[in-house]
């Protein structure tokens, strides 16, 4: 792929995961620098260097209480939010416990959380009703689809409640609650509950005035606004029950001990300096956040028309945005936005191995939606140019993604940004490419000559792309065809072939009628032709009895001679680390072990094999790599087994099979955990140190083309993304022992294809680990 000249140069930072953390303003950083290196006193020493400290600790809190209007209510220091919530919640439920135990013994409790609150909350009401002996019931507060806390059910559940917690601003969509609504209601129907309001990712978005309202504790944190990590303060209003969380030194009027956290405070002070309006800089006014907000929309929605909101503006704060685009997981947005160097997150930054987001499930949205969601947030400190390049950036990517084929261009992108033209800059399509959807495979091979192009196993999660990659490219598509009927997965076969292929008569698996025939070893197959390669029909019975295997291959000029066989599309015939399971109704085990020796006749010992199931993420086999970790398979090809010793074999085997892996049943029956091969791993010194000593060594990223497309380290001259692996294996096959060191954004993806290929008979496959992310483009 061409890159657009003005993207070629390291790209500047665009940090749009301000929910998650900010990082800590010029200003703020240097106060901190000065109470470590002048101003450093202890606060608690009465000498002048403690009282000029001091001063900084009582400054700092009376902007802290004007800010978050406290009047009378307290304001103590804390390590951040999480211990806030500790004390707020040990503070209700020790006094709680005391009540109890004189006069609520027989009737059964509940502490009340609302359904998307931060996981902090949960888990604290379940660690202390443990640890107190409290056994109430812990009920999550239903939300609607606008992320709004259930009232009725707050109504209905509040009498026999023994704290509410609920928060002011939702951390993943903006979503901020009606809080004197909730006060009414809260207070209407139970005056004296405990009520904790979670205040995190409201301070500097919204106005609060707690005084006002009959809330008991606010927990806030200094490192989502601009202030370090390790500061925090909470809210605790009058007379409000108070255990103290952290007991010793007597700090913060007995309430928090352990010497203040002077550099911390210091910085906070400065935020709110800024937030006062007492400083020289000031925080960016909450109408100009929501018009950055609103061209951040426009900016998003002219680069993905398909574009999902995952929340309602109208309650969100202007600085949190949550959507999902159609046909894209949140993993591949990701690496697409880091590839721009964009940070957004996917869900919630502090549980992002999560694939789905709680919040979003709760508030009941397609999960589609939360399996996808992204989140982009910035705060008061945005500035109009950061969002415009933001914004121009966020196009430059899907402009990527329209260059590589992954969508389409619907006209509305502005390839100006790009200086480029979208059609002119296309990568062509040559060879194979492998799709995944979870453990199962699908391949398209395209002969570019021709523009001819075949489907094998087309799954229903990769129809879209599969679609798309059609158009986009003006492919002919000579036939879609499955393996087999699938047990395990939906084929979207019909859809695609009714769409490009209606005229074409076909079996029920997509063989088209009419093939051409040809002979081999004295047997008549079946063939079509792609190009300058034919695709030959072999029936392979044994995991059903309709399994075909489809064999690439070089035209048959001597029926006599040795088939040239590329790819061997076997479905669930030859897995990687397995043969398919014989335990279906139409599966037949002496029919596998004709099957199996049928195959290696035609395609031998080295030709790839490409299975409809790659469970461990080794993309591609031989039947030399198989033989010598397979024994069953070994044998029979072999022939040191016959027919009757491997049905019995394969009869025991089918019975103690994994069935299922989540979601998925497993069609492979030697399922075992996958076989670890050790690669090189480098770092930026040590690769350094290894290129200059081999000058033979070959360098490749292996993401995929629109990440690469929009930026990599110059070294890395070559783009194999792990789509293209198989391909790359097949075009490398006799070049085992050439030096090949992978990149990928983050060491994950470059482990995996370098132990892939390392299986394969790579002998000198290394990668940097920690990817892009730990060494600099
Ligand atoms: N509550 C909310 C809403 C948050 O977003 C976070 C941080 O992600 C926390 C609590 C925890 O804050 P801290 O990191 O200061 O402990």
């Amino acid at each position: 792929m061409n890159l657009p000249k003005n993207i070629q140069q390291p790209l500047s930072l665009i940090y749009l995961d301000a929910n998650a953390t900010t990082q800590v303003l010029p200003q703020a950083a240097s106060a901190a620098l000065s109470t470590m290196e002048t101003l450093f006193g202890n606060p608690s020493s009465s000498h002048i260097s403690g009282l000029q400290a001091k001063q900084i600790v009582d400054k700092t809190r009376q902007q802290a209480k004007r800010i978050v209007g406290a009047a009378e209510g307290k304001i103590i220091f804390t390590s951040g939010a999480t211990e806030g919530i500790q004390t707020a919640i040990l503070s209700a439920l020790v006094n709680v416990k005391k009540t109890l135990n004189k006069s609520l013994n027989n009737k059964s409790y509940s502490l009340l959380y609302g359904a998307t609150e931060h996981k902090a909350v949960p888990e604290s009401l379940k660690h202390w009703n443990k640890i107190l002996e409290i056994n109430a019931e812990i009920k999550a507060i239903p939300v609607d689809e606008k992320g709004r806390l259930d009232l009725e059910f707050i109504a209905k559940e509040v009498p026999n409640a023994l704290m509410i917690c609920t928060m002011a601003v939702n951390n993943e969509t903006g979503v901020y609650q009606d809080i004197s609504l909730l006060d009414q209601t809260i207070r209407a129907n139970n005056p004296n509950i405990a009520w904790m309001v979670d205040c995190v990712q409201a301070l500097g978005k919204t106005d609060l005035v707690l005084a006002q309202t009959s809330i008991d504790y606010a927990p806030f944190s200094g490192h989502k606004l601009y202030a370090p990590k390790g500061i925090g303060f909470m809210y605790v209003k009058e007379k409000a029950p108070f255990t103290a969380f952290i007991a010793g030194g007597g700090q913060e009027s007995g309430l928090r001990s352990g010497t203040e956290n002077l550099p911390g405070l210091a910085a906070l002070s400065e935020i709110f300096s800024m937030l006062l309006g007492e400083s020289e800089a000031s925080f960016t006014p909450i109408k100009t956040l929501h018009l950055y907000r609103q061209q951040l929309v426009s900016a998003l929605t002219q680069a993905f028309p398909e574009i999902t909101f995952n929340h309602s503006f109208e309650n969100s704060v202007a600085t949190t945005l949550n959507f999902a685009i159609p046909g894209f997981s949140s993993k591949e947005i990701m690496d697409l936005f880091d590839a721009a160097n964009i940070r957004v997150s996917s869900g919630s930054a502090c549980s992002s191995k999560v694939t789905r987001s709680f919040v979003l499930d709760a508030m009941g949205l397609p999960a589609w939606q939360s399996e996808s969601a992204i989140r982009m947030s910035f705060g008061p400190a945005m500035t109009q140019t950061e969002i415009d390049i933001a914004c121009s950036r966020i196009v430059s990517a899907a402009q990527a993604l329209v260059q590589s084929c992954l969508t389409l261009d619907k006209k509305n992108i502005d390839t100006q940004t790009m200086n480029t033209s979208s059609t002119t800059n296309k990568t062509e399509l040559d060879g194979l490419v492998q799709f995944k959807a979870g453990g199962s495979c699908s391949w398209l091979y395209v002969d570019k000559k021709t523009r001819s192009a075949v489907f094998i196993d087309p799954l229903s999660e990769v129809s879209e792309r599969l679609q798309t990659l059609l158009t986009c490219r003006g492919l002919n598509l000579v036939a879609v065809i499955d393996t087999h009927g699938h047990a395990d997965h939906k084929s979207c076969r019909n859809g695609i072939a009714k769409k490009f292929l209606a005229e074409q008569q076909t079996d029920y698996l997509g063989w088209p009628a009419g093939a051409q025939t040809t002979t081999i070893h004295g047997q008549t197959f079946q063939y079509l032709i792609l190009g300058d390669k034919w695709l030959i029909k072999v029936a392979t019975p044994g995991h059903t009895d309709d399994s075909m295997s489809l064999l690439l291959c070089d035209p048959v000029t001597d029926s006599a001679e040795k088939l040239q066989v590329h790819y061997a599309f076997c479905g669930d015939l030859i897995l990687m680390d397995s043969i398919g399971r014989s335990n279906f109704s139409t599966s037949s085990a002496p029919a596998m072990y004709s099957s199996l020796k049928l195959m290696k006749s035609l395609i031998g010992n080295n030709s790839l094999i490409c299975p409809s199931h790659d469970y461990h993420n080794e993309f591609t086999t031989c039947l030399e790599t198989e033989m010598t970790r397979n024994s069953l398979l070994r044998q029979v090809i072999n022939s040191e087994i016959d027919i009757e010793e491997f049905t019995s074999k394969k009869i025991k085997m089918d019975k103690d099979i994994i069935n299922e892996s989540g979601s998925e049943i497993m069609c492979g029956a030697l399922i075992g955990a996958c076989q670890k091969v050790v690669v090189r791993e480098y770092d930026s010194v040590s690769l350094t140190k290894a290129v200059k000593k081999s000058s033979d060594m070959k360098l490749i990223d292996i993401r995929e083309p629109h990440e690469y497309a929009l930026q990599h380290d110059e070294k890395f001259t070559s783009n194999v993304p792990l789509t293209r692996l198989v391909q790359f294996v097949k075009e490398q096959q006799q070049n085992k022992e050439q030096e090949f060191v992978l990149v990928c954004r983050s060491g994950g993806r470059s482990q995996l294809a370098a132990q892939a290929l390392a299986r394969l008979g790579f002998e000198n496959v290394g990668h940097l680990k920690g990817g892009y992310a730990l060494h600099q483009y």
